[in-house]
């Protein structure tokens, strides 16, 4: 991070630049006199939120309110006020931190990331949108580079297309993780960008909870696709019209137009490089998952399967380029290879049913990861499009759900709060120990700030043999009797004794009640969540019957061909299940994260409504609490405000003191120490370091700054 004020010529030029009404509560909380109390933070909140001052920093982390309206404030002209500026000299914004990320990348060469956290519905996606517009808008520009702008901005709807959907709580809700580089050249222009995506909700391809939808492409494609388009994919305008669709009982969403949004996605797909084929490939592997969900099946006498829904198949087999009489076969029976025999059996409805949505599951699921990688092909820094593009550096942006805590948490709940566990991990290491290394190697006396230390979660989740992971791969595994409560029972034998793992059996009398039998509970760094291990088993395994998996490996469907590999079928090795898959991929994205410069956005929404104007604070202060930003704010207050080499300090102030100006010729550090004490700073405000003053409140140095102006 540059340091904010006096460095390299920026000048602070605050009282100026911030009107009166910019000014309302503290802009950065670390003024905050009561800073402890959490009363006075969401009162600080409150008051700015009424005036749409949406921003408010602690130290250099950002916080940022939802307003649900339409603010002013992300024109040309306010990226342009943002454009190489300080962040004290102007009102906080989200464009301060893309600007200090970006001038941090080109003075220090030193590779950024813009971490992106809050719940749903809290503006993480919007933000990320908004910075990469901003790099989009204010970095050099060529002719070249205006086509990886385009790309980069283009990526966005499509995979907002297949990837987001509406929910109670968002219409627009990310239902995957993204984290995504952008790429600069040296003269800070954009050559390239690569995403990396998490945990796709999956289970919303076939079943949604009133209320909710499943993914925007199905409406877009039903309301947008041409008459001619919808014919060959065999589709009818209607929703209704489809099992996979009707089950949140709301096709329709009055702020979204699935029409217009149709458009934006398909000029988004050309300008990634699709060509008219793969548009069409994608479209019927679309068109498949809903006629998949039309497929129903009846018993015969014996209490088998069988398929009564033959157009569906006819529709499938084309769409998917593969045999209908296959097809059908392996939807209605299971293959199983024992002693190198291939044992068929018949499968009665109710497995029929589960064949068939586990197979439109994984169809959209692995086509999701197939359209990422394809945009990574178009996004990838090419050498004709940008030539002398030499040494890069990198930007990247995370957009990842926050901690989730619902009435009922789940399998999916658990994955996204243990990757909020790794992230708190990251912060803790990059920010607060790298914090306190400083001190330590500049010699500066402090008292360590207690925090929690959440490593003792993230073991009791990731660790080898003994962690929650290992077990519920161990019981995955285990042929036989295996189930959710045996994952239970095994995972009670396993950790019992640790003081963030509870379950009905473990738990006194008292906090027994609060706990279902096939329930356990974790006492993460944000709170206490109750997990129902009920499906747990079946989520991890994401089992897709290997006879179904055959059928799509013969697929002469492009996309679905590349994405059923023979080696599957071949391959004795067992496929590694969700919750180890994550496990490794959060495990690559820190290391990622951990050798780049971090800043923080946190994002917090102000009601339930999805209003403008309200501002709930239970709801409110829920966030507050789960964000950690009480323990950022208290680390931030701990700790030393600002930095600054000696050499620096002195020439920046220099004038400010007759016995330092014009020139002072001792060492720098003595000149500082004169300096300081001519400008009557006091003993708590500052310490002389090594190599740097450390000064404890901003507000010490602005008045500085204001002896400047004078
Ligand atoms: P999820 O985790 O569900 O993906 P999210 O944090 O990404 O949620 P967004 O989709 O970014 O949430 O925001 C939800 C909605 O809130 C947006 O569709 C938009 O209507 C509104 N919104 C968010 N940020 C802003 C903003 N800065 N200005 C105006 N409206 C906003
Ligand atoms: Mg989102």
């Amino acid at each position: 991070m540059l340091q904010a004020a006096g460095s390299d010529g920026i000048r602070l030029t605050m009282e100026s630049a911030l009107t009166a009404r910019d000014r309302v509560g503290v802009q950065d909380f670390v003024l905050l006199e009561n800073f402890t109390s959490e009363a006075a933070f969401i009162e600080n909140l409150r008051k700015r939120f009424k005036e749409n001052l949406i921003y408010t920093y602690i130290g250099s982390v950002l916080v940022s309110v939802n307003p649900y309206k339409d603010l002013e404030i992300y024109s040309k002209q306010h990226m342009e006020r943002y454009r190489g500026v300080s962040f004290y000299e102007v009102s906080p914004h989200l464009y301060a931190i893309a600007d200090n990320s970006y001038r941090s990348l080109r003075i220090e060469r030193k590779d950024q990331c813009i971490l992106i956290s809050g719940e749903s519905g809290a503006g993480k996606t919007e933000a990320t949108k908004k910075i990469l517009q901003y790099y989009a808008v204010t970095c050099p520009a060529s002719d070249q580079v205006e086509t990886v702008k385009d790309r980069l901005l283009q990526s966005n709807p499509v995979l907002e297309a297949f990837g987001n959907a509406k929910t109670l709580r968002n219409d627009n809700s990310s239902r995957f993780g993204k984290y995504m580089d952008v790429q600069f050249d040296y003269k800070g222009a954009p050559v390239g960008g690569h995403i990396l995506n998490y945990l796709l909700e999956k289970s919303r391809v076939v079943h949604q909870n009133h209320g909710e939808r499943n993914f925007h492409i199905f409406y877009q494609l039903l309301e947008g696709g041409e008459d001619d388009l919808l014919r060959r994919l065999g589709l009818e305008k209607n929703p209704q019209q489809y099992h996979y669709l009707v089950k949140g009982q709301c096709a329709r969403v009055s702020s979204i137009s699935d029409k217009n949004d149709w458009k934006v996605v398909r000029r988004a797909l050309s300008v990634i490089n699709f060509n008219d084929n793969e548009v069409e490939d994608l479209l019927s592997i679309v068109a498949s998952v809903l006629h998949l969900g039309n497929v129903q099946f009846a018993a015969d006498e014996q209490g088998n399967a069988q398929v009564t829904t033959e157009n569906q198949i006819k529709y499938l087999a084309r769409l998917l380029g593969v045999e209908g009489s296959v097809l059908r076969e392996a939807l209605i029976h299971k293959t199983i290879i024992a002693k190198g025999e291939e044992l068929v059996s018949p499968l009665n409805l109710e497995q029929a049913a589960y064949a068939r949505d586990a197979l439109a599951k994984a169809v959209y699921g692995r086509t999701f990861s197939w359209l990422v990688n394809k945009i990574n092909k178009s996004l990838a820094y090419k050498e004709a499009e940008c030539p002398g593009w030499r040494s890069a550096t990198v930007l990247g942006l995370l957009d990842i759900y926050g901690f989730e805590v619902f009435q009922h948490n789940s399998f999916e709940q658990f994955c996204i709060n243990y990757c909020n566990e790794k992230l708190q991990q990251l912060f803790i290491e990059l920010t607060l120990k790298s914090e306190q290394e400083e001190y330590e190697s500049e010699g500066i006396a402090w008292e360590p700030v207690q925090y929690f230390n959440n490593k003792i979660i993230c073991d009791l989740v990731e660790e080898k043999f003994k962690g929650i992971i290992s077990i519920l791969d161990e019981e995955c595994l285990r042929p036989g009797d295996a189930t959710d409560m045996t994952f239970l029972e095994k995972l009670e034998e396993t950790v019992k004794n640790h003081p963030h793992f509870l379950t009905h059996k473990l738990a006194d009398q008292k906090t027994r009640k609060s706990l279902g039998r096939e329930e356990f509970r974790l006492l993460h760094y944000a709170g206490e969540v109750t997990y129902s291990v009920t499906g747990f088993l079946d989520k991890n395994n994401d089992l897709l019957f290997r006879n179904l998996k055959e059928t799509m490996c013969n697929s002469e469907n492009p996309i679905i061909n590349h994405c059923f590999e023979r080696t599957e079928l071949t391959d004795k090795k067992r496929p590694e299940t969700a919750a180890t898959q994550f496990k490794n991929s959060l495990s690559k994205l820190m290391e990622i994260l951990m050798s780049k410069e971090p800043s923080y956005i946190r994002c917090i929404k102000p009601n339930d409504a999805k209003q403008a104007g309200r501002f709930d604070e239970v709801l409110i202060r829920h966030q507050v609490k789960y964000l950690g930003l009480m323990e950022n704010l208290r680390v931030r207050r701990a700790g030393f405000a600002y930095r600054r080499k000696y050499e620096i300090f002195l020439q920046r102030y220099k004038s400010l003191c007759s016995e330092t100006w014009p020139m002072w010729e001792g060492r720098p550090h003595d000149g500082v120490a004169v300096l300081v004490k001519h400008l009557g700073y006091k003993q708590e405000e500052y310490k002389m370091g090594r190599t740097k003053i450390f000064i404890r409140f901003p507000k010490t140095l602005f008045a500085t700054e204001d002896a400047l102006e004078i």
